[in-house]
């Protein structure tokens, strides 16, 4: 379990982590920053310790900031393409097609519902209930990459994990799933 707090600036979430020795911070790309702490502290020891780094926090948010500034436009589609009712409806239109024929050549699954939002932390997910739900943005990507997605969260309706076997499924409908895997990493 995680909670949200803020001091200033800066919100965090803290997470007891069972087996785990010190505490540790991250901030993940989008500048969110995460607190682990072993269970044996308390969330005081967590509040300090964010308070005690909280000009490092800003460093290394500024540095991650910069990181994102520098990347080329291409591969800052949300900025090319910004969450607006119409790029919202082409993605729908465009994702909703794709898995339909993805999922009618390669997998043959009943698919439940499809959600399409706009998911800051990844591009989909699928649920045991066959209900995919997609960033709009995937819509957005170059084509393979876009389909590649698509086939990921497809193939999460044979399995819920990331085992051998799912990989093996997913190279049946995109062989060059590696390279597209390693490619997505690019874009924000
Ligand atoms: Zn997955």
């Amino acid at each position: 379990m995680s909670k949200t707090y803020q001091i200033e600036d800066v919100e965090y979430s803290l997470t007891k982590v069972r087996r785990s020795k010190h505490i540790r911070i991250t901030i993940s790309a989008d500048g969110r920053v995460h607190v682990t702490l072993p269970t044996w502290t308390t969330l005081k020891t967590g509040h300090a310790f964010v308070l005690e780094r909280l000009s490092w926090i800003r460093a290394q948010r500024a540095t991650l900031q910069q990181q994102h500034d520098a990347l080329p436009e291409e591969f800052r589609i949300r900025e090319r393409f910004p969450d607006t009712p119409a790029h919202r409806k082409q993605a729908r239109e465009i994702l909703t097609e794709r898995l339909h024929a993805l999922n009618e050549e390669y997998f043959q699954k009943t698919v439940n519902r499809i959600s399409i939002r706009n998911m800051r932390t990844r591009w989909g997910s699928c649920s045991n209930q066959g209900n995919i739900s997609l960033s709009y943005i995937v819509a957005f990507l170059p084509e393979p990459l876009r389909d590649y997605v698509v086939i990921h969260e497809l193939a999460h309706l044979v399995h819920m994990n990331h085992s051998a076997a799912f990989w093996k499924l997913v190279a049946r409908a995109d062989s060059q799933y590696a390279v597209h895997k390693k490619e997505i990493q690019q874009y924000r």
